[in-house]
């Protein structure tokens, strides 16, 4: 045991850390999904002047609070998240720190890791109903690599870093391999295609797993195997319940009571090409706020677009009374869109959705392609799984499950919510995940024995 004075001092340490990590991951929440650079620039710039902050500016948690939440050159108005980030992320470095404790050291940095890649799902995922490949296939490649190293992260035992002389010179070779490929792949040949590439990786790791086990570090393998192992098992599972989602719920057919004028708009905006799809009166648009996608409004709704197709083979049907698109106008149409381009009674029109502004007509019954889930949060799981184990997908899956549902009803009943309308199920994984890794094993014990089993975990 350590004496109380240590303890506090590396819990404040902990806590700072991650308040310092939480600044950082406050950045990668506004640029990743914005497809900016996290690292350029280096400083963090106020989005509304521009105005590079200065370190002395950018404490975490205290500045915000010294200056109010704005910003020191322009006034401009913080939001209160990126301090809620910054006290989150440090409290959570704090509870990982507590939760593995001194005698577990050396787990603490992959957990931190963890713990900061759950951050910025949560939030891209709340914003954007995304989740960038960054965190879920950069966490699963992040996991696997850090359980070969602490292999106790995938309940292997052995002493902490032990073997590192038999570990590291596969690890190094490795290494070398992906760097050669990347480096030199492109002039040798098709290297740079992803599969390949691919191919080549997972050679190279294999090469690795190979000479630490021949070295005689066979945990480290073992600690490779399983966190790739319950990766693939997330991924596997979560992408059979997408799928068969899709099959069940794929489309929507929505009934309109009588037919209703509808216009198709190409937009361009910070983010790329889009359209807007406005079923109804389309004027409502102009008066109450378009930016909010999915509006509904007594006289109309707002589809966007890119929000429809998820997949190469969505198609959207309208049953057109009347069309009018560019010069022509059909009666008595069913157009099938896909997601660039469009089929009137079964045939290509010649002018793709890219170079179209707009058209419109009167429809009477449209089907709308359905995700009941994105893929982000099929590679989100694989993630999860790559750190925790494949004990921790079950219990994620079923736990966020569950949340979700309660959390969906009750937003509902409190009428926020419509039924219809999309919720991202990123942060109910990553809230599943951290209940697994603070109480998961003893939830689960608890259970069995209330029910009369002796645990087997
Ligand atoms: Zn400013």
């Amino acid at each position: 045991m350590l004496p109380r004075a240590y303890e506090l001092l590396f819990s404040t340490f902990a806590f700072i850390l991650g308040a310092n990590i939480g600044s950082f991951l406050n950045v990668c929440i506004y640029r990743m999904p914005r497809e900016l650079s996290v690292n350029k620039p280096k400083r963090s710039f106020c989005p509304s002047c521009q105005y590079q902050i200065p370190w002395y500016h950018n404490l975490p948690l205290i500045t915000w609070l010294l200056l109010r939440g704005r910003c020191a050159n322009c006034g401009a108005k913080f939001s209160v998240r990126y301090f809620g980030v910054e006290l989150l992320t440090g409290l959570l470095f704090l509870a990982v720190w507590r939760s593995v404790t001194i005698v577990n050291w050396p787990l603490a940095l992959p957990y931190w890791i963890f713990a900061s890649l759950l951050v910025v799902a949560t939030f891209i995922d709340f914003d954007f109903f995304i989740i960038p490949d960054e965190i879920t296939w950069g966490g699963t490649i992040a996991g696997c690599f850090l359980s070969y190293f602490i292999p106790q992260m995938m309940e292997v035992s052995a002493p902490y870093l032990a073997g590192m002389a038999s570990i590291l010179p596969g690890a190094i070779l490795a290494f070398g391999c992906i760097w050669m490929g990347n480096k030199i792949g492109g002039p040798i040949g098709n290297m740079r295609s992803p599969g390949l590439f691919g191919l080549w990786s997972l050679a190279a790791v294999a090469l690795a797993l190979i000479s630490s086990h021949l070295l005689g570090a066979p945990h480290a393998t073992s600690g490779l195997l399983r966190s790739f192992g319950s990766a693939a098992f997330g991924y596997l599972l979560l992408w059979g319940v997408v799928e068969a989602g899709k099959k069940a719920f794929g489309k929507k057919k929505m009934q309109l009571s009588a037919p209703a004028p509808f216009t198709w708009t190409h937009t361009v905006s910070e983010y790329g090409d889009d359209a807007d799809l406005v079923i109804g009166d389309i004027s409502w648009m102009k008066e109450e706020n378009p930016s909010k996608p999915d509006a509904n409004s007594e006289r109309g709704r707002l589809i966007q677009w890119s929000e429809i197709f998820s997949r190469d083979s969505d198609q959207l049907i309208l049953h057109c009374k009347s069309l009018k698109i560019e010069a022509d106008s059909f009666e008595d149409v069913v157009v099938v869109s896909h997601c660039d381009y469009l089929l009137i009674d079964g045939k290509r029109y010649p002018t793709d959705l890219d170079h179209l502004k707009t058209f419109s007509g009167v429809v009477t019954n449209l089907v709308i392609p359905r995700e009941a889930m994105g893929f982000g949060d099929v590679k989100f799981i694989a993630a999860i799984g790559a750190f925790l184990g494949w004990k921790s997908v079950l219990f994620t899956l079923c736990s966020a499950s569950c949340i979700g549902a309660v959390i969906g009803v009750f937003t509902i009943l409190i009428g926020k919510r419509e039924w219809s309308s999309k919720i991202p199920f990123g942060p109910y994984l990553a809230l599943g995940a951290l209940i697994w890794f603070f109480f998961g094993p003893d939830l689960v014990a608890w259970y069995f024995q209330s029910i009369g089993f002796e645990s087997a975990m």
